[in-house]
C-alpha cells in the first residue's frame, strides 16, 4: 500500500478545490434505499438537535447491546447548550403529556429556530423564485376537472390524503378556485420573517400540505408534464419543513410505544480520548489553481481547459478552514470493533441532520469493508474541507485501523478529483470501488462483504451491494 502523509492542510485543500469546482451533487447517492422505521427515527432526533446555524451537524444511532441506549454526536464536541438541549428533548419525549407534534413545537421553535424559518423561506422561494407560480396558473387553465364544484366524491378524488379536513370548508366551490386558495395562502403565510408561533406554523404546514397531496400536483411530477421539476421543488420543500409535524408525530409514537424514560449519552472528545481537538487548518495553496497544481492530478492541458470553464479558479480563496471529527465518525468510534454478539443485526443505520459527507463516505466504506458492523449513513458524497482525519486525533481506540481508513479517503479524493474532471456530472462511480482502487479486495475481505450481504435484512440490498464492492 502506498505510504501516505496524513497531511491535514493538503487534504482540506483537496476538499475545497473539490467544493469551488462546483459540480452537480444532487443525483449522486451513495445509498439507494428507503430509510427504514429505525433510520427515520433517529434522523428525527438530528434533526430536532440541529439548530440550523452553519456547521452544526448531528448525529444519532441506537446502542442495543445493554438494554436500549441513543447515542448523539456533533461535528465536534458538544456545547453546554446542546447537552441541555438534548436533555430537555430526551425529557419531553418521556413525558406522558407530551403527545403530540403541536406540544413539542416550543422546543423546536426555540431550538430550531434558524432552520426553521430557513425552509420556511425556502418554501415560499420554491413558489415564488422560480417560476412555479406561473406554471402552476397555466397548469390549472388546462386542467381538465378544474371546473367542477367540489362534492365529497370529487374531493375524495382531488384531496385523497386531507378530504375530512376540507370537505366542510370547500364543498360546493369549484376545484380550480380550491387550489388557488391554497397556493395563495401558502404564499401568505410563508411571508415571515421570524419563526411563526405554533397556529401560524400549523396553518403553513397545512396549507402547503393540502395542496401538495392534491391528484393535480401528484399527477403533474408524476406524468412528468410541463414545469414538473418546478412543482417537484415546491414538493421537496414542503416535504422538508413537513418533517417539524410528521416525522415528530412519528418519534413522538415511537417514544410512548418504549415508555419509561429513554437512555441516551454524548460521544464526546473525552469519552473517545481525543487529544488533537478543533483546529483552524492554514490552506497553503493562494488560489485554486495552485491548489489544482499541487494536487497533480490533472494535466496542465485539462487544467487550462478547466481555467476556461471556471475562471474563478485563478482568483484568491478561503484560506483557513475549521476542522473536527463528524459526527457520524464518532458515533463509529465510540462503538470501536464490535462482536456480532449483543448487536440485533448487522446493518445498523446512523441517523444525520444532514447527508454525510465524500469523506465520511469514504471512511465509512472502508471500515464497513473490514469492521465489525455494516454502517449505513445517506450521501450526496459532497466535498466538505472541514473533515479531520481519525488516527492522529483518536490514539486511544482499539481494533480499528483508523490509519487504513484514513489513508483510503486521501486516495479515494484524489481519485473523486480526477474521475469528477474526466466525466463531470454524468459520473457514476461507487464510492466502495473508489476505495479499493488502490488494493483489491483479498479473500477475507470479500468473504466478509458477502457475509454482510447474505444477513442483510432488507430484501434487493445484499445483491447490491456485493456488486458495488466488486463494481460491476
Ligand atoms: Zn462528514
Amino acid at each position: 500500500m502506498t505510504n501516505f502523509n496524513l497531511n491535514q492542510a493538503q487534504l482540506s485543500e483537496r476538499l475545497l478545490l473539490l467544493q469551488k469546482l462546483d459540480l452537480e451533487y444532487s443525483n449522486h447517492k451513495a445509498t439507494q434505499h428507503r430509510p427504514n422505521r429505525e433510520t427515520k427515527l433517529l434522523n428525527t432526533i438530528a434533526l430536532l438537535l440541529s439548530t440550523g446555524r452553519p456547521g452544526d451537524h448531528f448525529a444519532a444511532a441506537f446502542d442495543k447491546r445493554q438494554g436500549l441506549e441513543v447515542i448523539l454526536a456533533k461535528n465536534g464536541t458538544p456545547t453546554s447548550e446542546d447537552i441541555a438541549d438534548a436533555k430537555e428533548l430526551f425529557s419531553c419525549l418521556c413525558n406522558p403529556e407530551i403527545s403530540n407534534p403541536r406540544d413539542l413545537y416550543p422546543f423546536v421553535s426555540r431550538r430550531c429556530r434558524a432552520s426553521v424559518l430557513k425552509r420556511i423561506q425556502k418554501l415560499r422561494a420554491s413558489i415564488v423564485d422560480t417560476g412555479f407560480y406561473n406554471e402552476f396558473y397555466s397548469r390549472l387553465d388546462q386542467y381538465p376537472s378544474a371546473r367542477d364544484l367540489l362534492s365529497p366524491d370529487v374531493i375524495e378524488q382531488e384531496f385523497p390524503e386531507d378530504e375530512d379536513a376540507i370537505e366542510d370548508e370547500f364543498v360546493g366551490m369549484p376545484l380550480s378556485v380550491v387550489l388557488r386558495d391554497l397556493l395563495e395562502g401558502t404564499i401568505g403565510v410563508t411571508s415571515v420573517s421570524e419563526v411563526p408561533n405554533l397556529d401560524e406554523f400549523v396553518d403553513i404546514h397545512t396549507l402547503a400540505s393540502t395542496l401538495g397531496d392534491s391528484s393535480f400536483m401528484q399527477e403533474w411530477i408524476i406524468m412528468r408534464e410541463v414545469g414538473y421539476q418546478k412543482a417537484k421543488r415546491f414538493q421537496q420543500c414542503r416535504q422538508k419543513l413537513s418533517r417539524y409535524i410528521d416525522d415528530v408525530h412519528s418519534l413522538i409514537r415511537g417514544a410512548k410505544r418504549l415508555g419509561g424514560v429513554i437512555k441516551y449519552r454524548w460521544v464526546t472528545d473525552e469519552s473517545l480520548g481525543i487529544q488533537a481537538r478543533e483546529e483552524d487548518i492554514r490552506i497553503h495553496a493562494a488560489t485554486p489553481e495552485e491548489a489544482a497544481h499541487r494536487a497533480s492530478v490533472l494535466s496542465s492541458q485539462q487544467l487550462e481547459e478547466l481555467k476556461e470553464r471556471k475562471p474563478s479558479l485563478v482568483e484568491p480563496w478561503q484560506r483557513t478552514v475549521h476542522s473536527c471529527i463528524h459526527a457520524e465518525i464518532r458515533i463509529i468510534l465510540h462503538f470501536g470493533r464490535v462482536s456480532m454478539q449483543g448487536m440485533s443485526g448487522r446493518f445498523q443505520p446512523i441517523g444525520l441532520s444532514k447527508s454525510s459527507c465524500l469523506c465520511c463516505v469514504l471512511w465509512i466504506a472502508a471500515h464497513n469493508i473490514r469492521g465489525g458492523i455494516w454502517w449505513q449513513t445517506r450521501s450526496r458524497n459532497k466535498p466538505d474541507p472541514t473533515w479531520a482525519f481519525t488516527a492522529r486525533a483518536c490514539p486511544n481506540v482499539q481494533g480499528l485501523a483508523l490509519a487504513t481508513f484514513d489513508e483510503k479517503v486521501i486516495s479515494g479524493v484524489l481519485r473523486w478529483l480526477q474521475l469528477r474532471y474526466e466525466s463531470g456530472t454524468e459520473f457514476r462511480k461507487d464510492l466502495y470501488q473508489i476505495v479499493e482502487d488502490d488494493g483489491a479486495l483479498n479473500a477475507d475481505d470479500l468473504a466478509v462483504v458477502v457475509a454482510a450481504a447474505l444477513t442483510s435484512t432488507r430484501k434487493g440490498d445484499g445483491k447490491a451491494i456485493v456488486y458495488s464492492v466488486l463494481g460491476q
